[in-house]
């Protein structure tokens, strides 16, 4: 991997790293270290970097803020590329924002508030990319990215670029048909006119419900999905499991579908937690709850 790291440093001007720990990553604080970590800056540098992994059978796993994921205590044995540069770069339009995908979608709802320009309230507190948002089409009260999203910029896996449009990228619940070797590297979000201060007061609302609402120690946002017509929240409370803690993980006990971490809290710990959840929850009511987060190095 030395020698691969090498070939890569030479193309990149951005970050190279062997054995990078991914707790550093991840919004949980949790995760072993990726054998290789690479932040190509530009198309280019992303496109050679791709070429290179392929050439030498490395796999892949494109990392946005780390926000919805749930990384082993082993890592992961590959390279993990994150976005950077000119991806984090978003320009306005009439009515419109181009954005790369390494920005912040919370950083856009700011800033189109800002602006007067109404549509991504929603996403005010959301963490995470508008890559990593578009591939889980991100959400929150009653909208979604695929409510906004015009078209996206996808790298596919043979590397070609495709711009595709809303209705061929599958955006439903927390759900896409973006495949794990693709890249999305740039989106385009339709927005309308509206009053500065009336979105500026919807995502300061928004901000308020998510400080009362939701723990404030290291997380991966929902564990699982909400079933239809019901919360997983709900059910994993009413299964007696708020508060349940295994080593340094614990559900929270302000929403039962969040499992913080305390401290020390190790992906086994959270792994434990949640098939505890899971099997309580099918044992008592007969749902099977979906995982919402993406798992790496399982
Ligand atoms: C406190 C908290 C609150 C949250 N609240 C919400 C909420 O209200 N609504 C909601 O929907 N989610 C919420 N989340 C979950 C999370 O913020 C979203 O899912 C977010 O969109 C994930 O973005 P990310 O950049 O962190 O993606 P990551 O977690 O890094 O990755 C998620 C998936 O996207 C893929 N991915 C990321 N970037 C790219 C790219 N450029 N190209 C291809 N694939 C990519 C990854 O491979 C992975 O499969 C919350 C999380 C936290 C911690």
């Amino acid at each position: 991997m030395r020698k691969t790291a090498e070939k890569i440093a030479a193309q990149v001007s951005g970050i190279v790293r062997t054995d990078e720990v991914l707790s550093r990553h991840t919004s949980f604080k949790i995760g072993g270290p990726a054998d290789l970590f690479v932040e190509p800056l530009t198309m280019t540098e992303l496109v050679t970097v791709l070429s290179t992994l392929r050439q030498e059978e490395i796999p892949l796993y494109l990392l946005g803020s780390g926000t919805n994921l749930l990384v082993s205590d082993a890592g992961y044995r590959g390279a993990v590329v994150r976005l950077a540069g000119e991806f984090k770069q978003f320009v306005y339009g009439d009515c419109c924002v181009e954005s790369g995908a390494a920005v912040p979608l919370a950083r856009l709802a700011s800033e189109s508030s800002q602006r007067g320009l109404a549509g991504l309230d929603f996403a005010a507190g959301i963490p995470g990319t508008v890559g990593g948002a578009l591939v889980m089409n991100a959400g929150a009260h009653g909208s979604a990215i695929s409510d906004v999203l015009t078209e996206a910029l996808i790298l596919d896996e043979k590397l070609s670029l495709h711009s595709l449009a809303a209705g061929d990228l599958g955006l439903s619940y927390r759900k896409s048909n973006i495949t794990s070797g693709s890249v999305v590297c740039r989106v385009k979000l339709r927005l309308s006119q509206g009053k500065r201060e009336v979105e500026l007061k919807k995502c300061g609302q928004h901000l308020r419900f998510r400080r009362e609402h939701q723990p404030l120690q290291p997380n991966a946002g929902s564990i699982f999905k909400n079933p239809p017509h019901d919360s997983a929240g709900r059910l994993i409370e009413a299964a007696g499991l708020k508060g349940r803690r295994v080593g340094g993980a614990m559900i929270s006990e302000l929403h039962a579908n969040f499992i913080v971490n305390c401290g020390n809290a190790s992906a086994a710990d959270v792994w434990f937690l949640l098939e505890m959840a899971r099997e309580e929850v099918a044992k008592q009511f007969g749902v099977n709850l979906e995982l919402e987060i993406r798992l790496l190095g399982y």
